[in-house]
């Protein structure tokens, strides 16, 4: 079994999809694992630290090569054309936003799996990239929050006085939004967390946090949020308004699977914020949870600084790179057998995952976006 992993080409990605140790790993199941030469250098893992990875500098000869490809962005339509028909590619393929590329897999017969599809059952936790990503992603925020503050985040007592921590606000209470709340406690705010799903109160709270109650809950399929109703949205609008006007930091984590950001935040609101406010949107890169934030920059509005980071991830890579690693052996090591790839369809995780194969596309919600 030939592995390839070719560097990553978009701009701003830093993550690698292997690290030296789940090489050895693949390696010790009998697989030959092939590298673009400088591939691991922007998440700081040298060449010199593979051992036994053949290095090649062309990325479509190792396109070409590989039995299974692995990637952290989707690879580009040429490479994807230089791929064998029934090979397998294994990565982040964001199968909701790029039609183009789908059609294209399925037309060059690839066994594609995107871990956006990955059912969220508990077996597949160790495979979860949307997780393992949002928690580092959550972490940075709160970091980013923190950095761009004017104010302490903890309580500090001098010989004049006391500082009060700063105020904390945190939306959407998801994988990440719970490791924004950790963080940003561990840092020492006052920390206050809304969700549309109730059962995220009680996680809330365990962190240390408040939950905001505006009685709006929302709870849709499989542990995810649904889309609010304009009457809900105004319901909440208006009981959050109170909250956002009292932080000193909004950090804003709120995701619908397949769509676009919810917009949560109004000018309005970000209008009556405290001057010297920073507003941090994770969701920037899919549309944004606050109005007026651009996707990779930091935009002041009046005097509230909103700021929109894009490749959160790539701010942590060696870290990222090793938790998604892990999620992709995990998921693809137990159809490796005696260094070929057999792949199980009974298998609920593989064929939940499964994007496309044999010139299909395999994911139900996915051919309904294709038509
Ligand atoms: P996500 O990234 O899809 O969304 C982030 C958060 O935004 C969610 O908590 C969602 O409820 C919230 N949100 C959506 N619309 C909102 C709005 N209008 N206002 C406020 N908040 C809003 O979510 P996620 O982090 O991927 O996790 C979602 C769920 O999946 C959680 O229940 C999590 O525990 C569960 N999960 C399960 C597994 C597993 O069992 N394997 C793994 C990971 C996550």
């Amino acid at each position: 079994l030939s592995i390839g992993v070719p560097a990553e080409t978009i701009a701003g990605e830093r993550r690698i999809s292997v690290v030296p140790d789940v090489v050895k790993k693949y390696q010790g199941l009998g697989a030959r694992v092939v590298m673009q030469t400088g591939a691991g250098v922007p998440a700081h893992y040298v060449d010199a630290g593979f051992a036994g990875v053949d290095f090649v500098e062309d990325a479509q000869v190792i396109c070409a090569d590989a039995d299974l490809l692995l990637c952290v962005q989707p690879p580009s339509a040429q490479r994807i054309a230089a791929m064998k028909p029934g090979s397998v590619l294994l990565g982040m393929l964001q199968p909701w936003s790029d039609v183009e590329r789908v059609k294209l897999l399925q037309a060059r017969q690839i066994t594609a799996f995107a871990l956006e599809l990955l059912p969220r059952i508990s077996r597949s936790q160790s495979m979860d990239a949307l997780s393992s990503q949002a928690a580092v992603a959550g972490y940075e925020c709160a970091l980013i929050a923190a950095d761009h503050s004017p104010k302490f985040f903890p309580m500090l007592t001098y010989a004049a006085g006391t500082i009060r921590p700063a105020k904390v606000l945190v939306i959407g209470a998801g994988v990440a939004g719970l490791q924004a709340i950790a963080t940003a406690r561990r840092i020492g705010a006052m920390v206050e967390a809304y969700d549309v799903r109730p059962e995220t109160r009680e996680q809330i709270e365990s962190l240390g946090a408040k939950f905001v109650d505006t009685g709006v809950a929302a709870a849709g399929s499989g542990g995810y949020a649904r889309e609010l109703t304009d009457e809900e949205k105004a319901r909440q609008a208006e009981r959050l308004a109170k909250a956002v006007g009292q932080c000193d930091a909004l950090i804003t984590t709120a995701a619908i699977p397949g769509k676009r950001a919810p917009r949560i935040i109004t000018a309005d609101m970000i209008a009556r914020m405290k001057p010297g406010a920073v507003v941090v949107d994770m969701a920037a890169e899919s549309g944004g949870n606050v109005e007026g934030t651009v996707a990779g920059e930091k935009v002041w509005i009046n005097d509230v600084l909103v700021i929109g980071p894009t490749h959160i991830t790539s701010r942590m890579p060696v870290h990222a790179s090793e938790m998604y690693a892990k999620n992709l052996y995990n998921f693809i090591s137990p159809f490796i057998k005696d260094g070929a790839l057999a792949l199980d369809w009974e298998d609920e995780v593989v064929a939940g995952c499964c994007l496309t194969h044999a010139g299909e596309v395999r994911h139900a919600g996915v051919a309904q976006v294709l038509g």
